[in-house]
């Protein structure tokens, strides 16, 4: 029998919601929802391509448990039993920090990674965290920490309102946005231009966005807080700097300016090679819009001086008094956002309250570079124990991070890992345990990270579109069990987890003098909770004690689970407004424009000047049918123009003997890999692309169709040296290669570029 169900996608960040056929308990189609109060109907080929995504047959069925060498199927009780085992000595002998987290980007992509990971670092006590964001984003977070005194403060472009909209290192008519949550990006691009407004794209590529854009400057890759830099001395220069009615919330201008003194444009034009009217041009045409939003994305990030960009991203809009205002970059406000607390002096931002033990990498926002994992599993120093054990949670740093060779090899050599995963991958496949939780159609729905990212405030929840098949467990149970496992309590009962959450942010709530439930009793308030589960009740109270919240009571129309379950298609809570000055917890409660980290590192950005690169440098790619490594095992979403190809210019091409979809070897400081060559006036001379998330390659993983189309591992060609040394983000744009015809030998420098 066919029915319909409601889900809001998982797939990428947009939170597209899809109306979902099931046909005899199988999902056999989607479209979007055109009731979602977000996406209103928006879908793209990913989200098309849910059911194949859900009913993947490589899904792994039942966990896997190594026996003699070799992962066999268990039950989920001896799979907990074991990891129990596992892991436990090597707490007892080597300390909490010899166990090692690893979090995929897909974690935020799930409700249970939303709630349980937190509680797994807590309760293990490991400093030795590593996620996706040092190879995306973490830059942004180390930005909006010291500028705003709150890393996950991040201010999104106000897309459907703005005058002016300036894109750099960001290609969201493939990405359908990053950092930016925007159902439907494309669409409100073309908005943007339909109604008069102006869209400039900075991208050595002239991508689809470019395509699309009023403007594009093929800037040379890895110079982009060069060129930001140059757009903020010229508001300086020419007298435009107007910080508007937020003013009075800002510091640090006088000081700034000084900093930024040696950042001319016409200082700037030969490193960026973007000439110094252009860039001047660039500042004047935002300081002269109506409202302006800057939106830096990956390209901006994973560079050397990626934190540096992220800052300037925010410094021009804070300059142009575009910061915090409709058409500009504000804050969003989810509903699952703690209780907003007065505004006034907070705690600030701190970087590097541990370092890594290998190279001494500063943590920040609690984690340590993934560049640095394959060491501190395989080095040993006097600076204490190696990581021993790890737990990878939807993670595939095989791929992900660079030199997975190296990785590769020190995962092998762990005293013991757990891997909770769908797929037997790269990764996994090294695991003594895996745990694969169900597919997405399985699960329930809500968007923690996203919302807080959202151009619009609104709220949603799906519950599961189809029961658990027999022999599956909840990823939200599979989280919370591991929790037990891992901490000494396995065998409890596994709502204890979620209950003990409660109880305590319960508690904390009840004693805050600013919170609507500030001196009730927590065990009364624990028992109006309402849902079907813990993870429910747990969504419940967050949104009572959220911004929009009833309040347990205190304000009868506010938001309650029970309300959010009787609007499917979620709730509009309406466009993004100014929130300054209640955001900040910096120590002086302002924005503080020029951190001393930040100008710490001005030196290091100065000598960049002088730098004028010869060769080829890469460059990434992202593809609209792709994510990651993630979705590379269903046919639907891979082939035609979704190819693991080497973009080139002609005239490099032809200077190298190099022809369209010939092979090429391509080597970099971590190695060697092989793809087709791609010739394209879609890059820039000077410059290579290719995309992340292939090299499928590896024995051992059972994902078939991802196996007999493996794609080139971009990340092997990295050594994993090259940082962004404020948040130990990956270095992966404008790396150095040299690249030959597959026949010819691959040499140090090709003098034809040179
Ligand atoms: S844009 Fe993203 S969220 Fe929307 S349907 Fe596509 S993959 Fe899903």
């Amino acid at each position: 029998m066919s029915r319909t169900a409601l889900r809001i996608c998982p797939l990428c960040e947009a939170t597209c919601g899809l109306t979902l056929t099931v046909d005899d308990g199988r999902v056999t189609g989607a479209r979007g929802d055109r009731g979602d109060v977000f996406s209103k109907g928006f879908i793209c080929p990913k989200g098309a391509a849910f059911g194949a995504v859900d009913s993947d047959p490589d899904r792994l069925r039942t966990p896997l448990v190594r026996v003699d060498g070799e992962l066999r199927e268990a039950t989920w009780e001896e799979a907990f039993d074991a990891v129990a085992a596992g892991i436990r000595p090597v707490v007892e002998r080597h300390g909490p920090h010899a166990v090692g987290i690893v979090l995929g980007n897909p974690n935020v992509h799930t409700m249970a990674g939303g709630l349980y990971p937190p509680v797994l670092i807590a309760g293990l006590g490991t400093r030795s965290l590593f996620t996706a964001s040092t190879v995306d984003q973490m830059p942004k977070h180390v930005s909006s920490g010291l500028l705003f005194g709150d890393a996950n403060a991040i201010a999104v472009p106000d897309l459907d309102r703005t005058d002016h909209l300036l894109l750099i290192g960001a290609n969201p008519l493939e990405s359908n946005g990053s950092l930016c949550t925007a159902p439907d990006f494309p669409g409100r691009l073309k908005a943007l231009k339909a109604r008069g407004g102006t869209l400039t794209v900075i991208d050595p590529r002239r991508t689809r966005t470019a395509r699309l854009a009023d403007r594009h400057i093929a800037i040379r890759p890895g110079t982009d807080a060069l060129l930001l830099a140059a757009m903020a001395y010229t508001l300086f220069d020419e007298g435009l700097v107007d910080l508007g009615e937020r003013a009075p919330h800002i510091q640090g201008l006088e000081e700034l300016a000084a900093a930024l003194d040696d950042f001319t444009p016409e200082a700037a034009a030969g490193a960026c090679d973007v000439d110094a009217a252009g860039i001047r041009a660039l500042a004047r045409e935002l300081a002269a819009a109506p409202t302006a939003a800057v939106y830096g994305r990956i390209g901006s990030c994973t560079v050397p001086h990626g934190t540096l960009a992220s800052w300037l991203v925010d410094v021009l809009n804070v300059l142009t008094g575009n910061l915090d205002r409709p058409g500009g970059a504000l804050f969003p406000q989810a509903a699952t956002d703690r209780t907003p607390r007065p505004a006034g002096p907070g705690s600030g931002f701190a970087l590097g309250r541990w370092h890594s033990r290998v190279r001494r990498h500063p943590e920040a926002k609690g984690e340590l570079p993934l560049s640095a994992l394959a060491e501190e599993i395989d080095t040993a120093t006097d600076e204490g124990e190696p990581v021993r054990a790890l737990i990878a949670v939807a993670a595939n740093p095989v791929l992900s991070a660079p030199d997975g060779d190296r990785l590769d090899k020190a995962l092998g050599s762990l005293d013991f890992m757990v891997s909770v995963d769908p797929y037997l991958n790269e990764t996994s496949r090294h695991a003594h345990v895996v745990l694969p939780p169900p597919p997405p159609a399985q699960s329930p729905h809500h968007d923690f990270a996203f919302n807080t990212l959202a151009v619009r405030n609104q709220v949603r929840y799906t519950r599961p579109a189809l029961p658990l098949e027999a022999g599956r467990m909840a990823e939200t149970e599979i989280l919370a069990r591991l929790v037990l496992a891992v901490t000494g309590m396995h065998g409890a009962d596994p709502a204890a987890v979620d209950a003990t959450v409660i109880d305590r942010t319960l508690g904390r709530a009840t004693r805050d003098p600013h919170s609507p439930v500030h001196g009730r009793d927590p065990q009364d308030l624990a028992s109006l909770l309402t849902g079907d589960n813990g993870p429910e009740r747990r969504l419940d109270m967050m949104l009572r004690l959220g911004p929009y919240g009833d309040g347990f009571g205190a304000d009868p129309d506010g938001l309650t689970l029970d309300r959010l379950l009787a609007h499917p298609h979620g709730i509009d809570l309406g466009p993004l407004r100014p929130r300054l000055p209640q955001p900040l917890k910096t120590r002086s409660g302002k924005v503080e424009l020029l951190p001393e980290p930040i100008a710490a590192d001005l030196p290091r950005l100065r000598a960049a000047l002088d730098e004028r690169p010869g060769g080829l440098v890469l460059v990434g790619r992202r593809h609209l049918r792709s994510n990651n490594s993630w979705m590379h095992n269903v046919p639907a979403l891979t082939g035609g123009s979704n190819r693991c190809t080497l973009h080139m210019h002609p005239e490099d091409a032809e200077a190298l003997g190099v022809r369209d979809g010939e092979p090429v070897r391509i080597k970099g400081a971590g190695g060697e890999v092989t793809a087709p060559a791609e010739v394209t006036d879609g890059v820039r001379r000077g410059v290579v692309s290719l995309p992340h998330g292939w090299g499928h390659d590896r024995p051992g993983t059972r994902m078939r169709h991802a196996a007999a189309e493996p794609g080139a591992n971009v990340n092997q060609l990295l050594d994993g040296s090259l940082l962004d040394p404020l948040s130990g983000n990956a270095v992966l744009n404008g790396v150095p290669v040299d690249v030959a015809p597959l026949t010819a030998p691959v040499t140090e420098k090709h003098e034809a570029l040179t």
